[in-house]
């Protein structure tokens, strides 16, 4: 069996390794386009130490994700946060990020006293009573924004959901579906309506936020945790495991069908059985064409979203605030960055290199210009903003490395039509043999998820690829 996976990111890689695993005769090539292996997962080698400058943390109560690392031999590289907690800047002060929330979507006004004003508080509380939400169970969606807006105002959507949303997409609630980003939010609605109660977000917050008060005292559960070497430790394990041949520098600008398998143009040797298009969206539109046409309407409506991390080392961490990060409000108009994480501070493993490490991330959906600003005028706002929100003179504490890694394009946007543009790709993919997709947009945003439809993706080649002459 031969096969070409293209894209040689976290989902090409772990597609790769399970091929090998199930079947180690299987001739894996993959094809990556840039001149290194990763995507969105890159460490750089700053003097004090390998740093991650785009993914730098995994859910890890996602034990799926763990028990692979293990499976890699890389459990003893696993580490863990300091536990610090991090901060919101609301109205031209830093915040405790409020805890009984969901995505910043509070249970009650108390969660949320110190960022919000008086009527906002009032409004959160009168909503469990206020008529209640007009919701079809299985079928009502909107953005985020849009559901958090109408219920508990602009206060909560800018200051607090958007804030964090932010972080984890690159785009303001105002972007991102319910059921593409808050699912369980959409089912605990869901449910409200199928037992016949008033539908309201309180009731479905109380719910969803007292659950997890309840686990989370009964299993202490770490919500995070790392690479202590960068997540290279991953990316090249996955590639050396997987004994595929990697081709870097190997852009690939279509594939077509030949009568014997897939053609691949601009690199490749001859015919595969299947290719794992494991690349984002757009590309893999392009690269459909001609194979599965149906497809690239619904994959083009996926958009992505651009942002630029500034990694910043200095030599003296004195002045640095006890916190993990600190999350910028949307509605922030003085702040140019919208999160700073304070890695030394957040991992231990970090600190122990002596003085102080900060990421400073910009750049949210719609707001491409950040992305391509000159690079002294980003660490300029980064040095700015970090001396405004903590009081922190980044140049005086001896900044002894930058570094700038722009990532356009870096996420998809998940907005409320994203399941359905998801639901129709695969609907046809599975209709034509020799072909599978994964990544990030099909899988969702975070490691573990990307890991897992990855592996999924391996698996249902190996055990049944579609005859692509067929
Ligand atoms: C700044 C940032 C921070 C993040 N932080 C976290 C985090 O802390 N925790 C977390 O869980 N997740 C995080 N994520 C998300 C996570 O990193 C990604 O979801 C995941 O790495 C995506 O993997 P992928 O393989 O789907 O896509 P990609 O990494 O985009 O891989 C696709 C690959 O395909 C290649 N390619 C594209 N076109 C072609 C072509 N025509 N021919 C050949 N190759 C091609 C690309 O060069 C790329 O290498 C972050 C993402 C970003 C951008």
């Amino acid at each position: 069996m031969k096969i070409a996976i293209i894209g040689a990111g976290l989902a090409g890689l772990s597609a790769a390794w399970q091929i090998h695993a199930l079947n180690p005769d299987a001739a894996v090539d993959v094809f990556e386009a840039t001149d290194r292996i990763g995507g969105k997962l890159y460490t750089v080698a700053f003097a004090a130490g390998p740093t991650d400058m785009g993914a730098e943390a995994y859910l890890a109560y996602r034990k799926d994700a763990t028990e692979f690392f293990a499976e890699l031999g890389l459990s003893e590289s696993l580490v863990a946060p300091s536990g610090l907690p991090s901060q919101i800047y609301s109205g031209g002060s830093c915040h405790a990020l409020p805890t009984d929330t969901v995505m910043g979507i509070p249970r009650d006004a108390a969660s949320v006293a110190t960022l919000v004003d008086a009527a906002t508080a009032e409004r959160i509380t009168a909503e469990a009573a206020a008529p209640p939400l007009e919701w079809v169970a299985g079928e009502t969606d909107m953005t985020v924004g849009q559901l958090v807006r109408q219920r508990f105002g602009d206060q909560i959507a800018d200051r607090i959901v958007s804030a964090l949303q932010g972080g984890v997409y690159s785009a303001t609630a105002d972007d991102l579906g319910l059921r593409a980003t808050l699912p369980q939010v959409a089912q605990a609605l869901d449910e409200l309506a199928v037992a016949g109660q008033p539908v309201t977000l309180s009731a479905a917050v109380t719910g969803l936020v007292n659950a997890r008060n309840a686990q989370s005292q009964s299993y202490n559960s770490q919500v995070f945790a790392t690479f202590a070497n960068g997540y290279a430790e991953l990316y090249e394990a996955l590639a050396e495991q997987s004994r595929a041949r990697i081709h870097i520098d190997a852009f690939i600008s279509s594939v077509t069908k030949t009568p014997n398998g897939f053609a691949l143009s601009g690199a490749g040797d001859g015919v595969y059985d299947h290719v794992i298009f494991a690349t984002p969206a757009p590309t893999t539109a392009m690269l459909l064409k001609t194979i599965a046409p149906d497809a690239v309407a619904p994959l083009k409506s996926i958009r992505l979203a651009s942002s630029v991390v500034v990694g910043m080392k200095f030599a003296d961490d004195t002045g640095l605030p006890d916190y993990s990060g600190i999350l910028v409000a949307a509605d922030e108009e003085d702040i140019t960055a919208k999160a700073f994480t304070f890695a030394s501070k957040k991992w231990p493993h970090l600190a122990a290199r002596g003085g102080a490490l900060v990421r400073a991330s910009f750049g949210r959906f719609g707001d491409d210009a950040i992305t391509r600003a000159d690079e002294d005028y980003l660490v300029d706002c980064a040095l700015d903003d970090l001396q405004k929100i903590t009081g922190f003179d980044g140049r005086a504490a001896g900044l002894d490395e930058i570094y700038v890694q722009r990532w356009f394009g870096g996420l998809p946007v998940f907005s409320p039509d994203h399941p359905e543009a998801v639901a129709a790709v695969t609907a046809i993919i599975d209709r034509t043999p020799g072909v599978s997709v994964t990544g990030a947009w099909c899988a969702g945003v975070g490691v573990p998820a990307v890991i897992e439809h990855a592996r999924a993706t391996a698996r249902s080649v190996v055990s049944g690829a579609g005859d692509p002459t067929s």
